[in-house]
């Protein structure tokens, strides 16, 4: 009864009431996950010390012999594995 007056009063036709009920169905906002405690600082910092920057690791170019990423068309020549894949554009000034 509450809900047919609520509706009503919203003006939703039934498209948007199918929409609200598809919403809530797969938000599932009500058995959200709440923390009891809160974390100790040491707790937190001991998780994070697993946070670490990697060094991106660089390649010889086959065929140009210029540094690039693995397994990645060179941005210099446009060769990949002695196959040209791309036609790179040299800069004339
Ligand atoms: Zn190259």
């Amino acid at each position: 009864m509450f809900l047919k007056i609520k509706l009503v009063a919203y003006n939703l036709n039934f498209i948007d009431i199918f929409k609200f009920v598809i919403i809530i169905f797969f938000k599932k906002e009500k058995n959200m996950p709440v923390p009891k405690r809160r974390h100790s600082k040491s707790r937190g910092r001991k998780r994070r010390t697993h946070w670490k920057l990697k060094v991106s690791q660089w390649v010889e170019c086959s065929h140009c012999h210029q540094l690039k990423l693995p397994h990645t068309v060179c941005p210099h020549c446009g060769f990949y594995k002695g196959k040209e894949i791309i036609v790179v554009n040299k800069k004339t000034e």
